[in-house]
């Protein structure tokens, strides 16, 4: 990947090209399917009770290759179209693996509106609406909310991960979203735990579906 592409926000098609993707599309039980939804043998079971019908990330990140560069610039330095490109460029290879089929809308994970002040964008808004490009689903972020600011999770260790994302989230006029198929978009999936937490509160969408996409796995 250019180094000055990268720096810039804006990448050309060799760039697109040496993306490190995970081809997770194709695949059930990835590893972003099992760190939402626990070890295959759990996971079907977890998937009835969290209503989620698949999972997958679209690039590995790693650390101290030009991705980790990449996601630094798009979520902190003030780079969002490079979700909006990303988000795209996704879209449109995922599409091949019919992985948006009936889906209604997509929901980006919400920001606190604290965090949201001092960054001035949600970076999985952008990435979602690069998405909705592509495919013509509809964005929301009106249904979902962040009530509580987390402290960034790289601090932290495990058990206090999951006490923090615990009701970190809200939900708003559930009722408009029953029974529907909903995409929950991402930027980067660690342990799984923020979205399980997310996933946890729209269980008040009563019947709805959760495809969910986020656009880097960390190993
Ligand atoms: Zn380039």
């Amino acid at each position: 990947m250019c180094a000055t592409h990268i720096e810039e926000g804006c990448l050309c098609k060799r760039c697109l090209q040496r993306l490190p993707r995970t081809e997770q599309a194709y695949q059930r039980q990835n590893v972003t399917e099992m760190a939402v939804l626990g070890l295959p043998s759990d996971m079907v079971r977890a998937g009835k009770v969290m209503h989620v019908d698949k999972a997958a990330a679209f690039l590995f990140y790693e650390k101290d290759h030009p991705i980790q560069q990449l996601i630094h610039r798009m979520k902190y330095a003030d780079r969002p179209e490079l979700g909006y490109q990303l988000g795209r460029q996704a879209a449109l290879e995922f599409q091949y693996a019919d992985f948006f089929d009936e889906i209604d809308l997509i929901i980006p994970m919400p920001l606190h509106p604290k965090r949201l002040r001092e960054r001035g964008y949600n970076q999985s808004e952008y990435i979602a609406r690069g998405i909705s490009e592509v495919t013509g689903i509809p964005v929301d972020t009106t249904h979902v909310t962040r009530v509580r600011n987390t402290p960034k999770q790289a601090l932290q260790t495990g058990e206090q991960r999951k006490t923090n994302v615990a009701d970190a989230f809200a939900v708003q006029y559930p009722e408009q979203l029953y029974h529907k198929h909903i995409l929950l978009v991402d930027d980067l999936i660690t342990t799984g735990e923020t979205m399980r937490a997310c996933l946890k509160a729209m269980r008040q969408f009563r019947g709805a579906t959760f495809t969910v996409f986020s656009l880097c796995k960390a190993q």
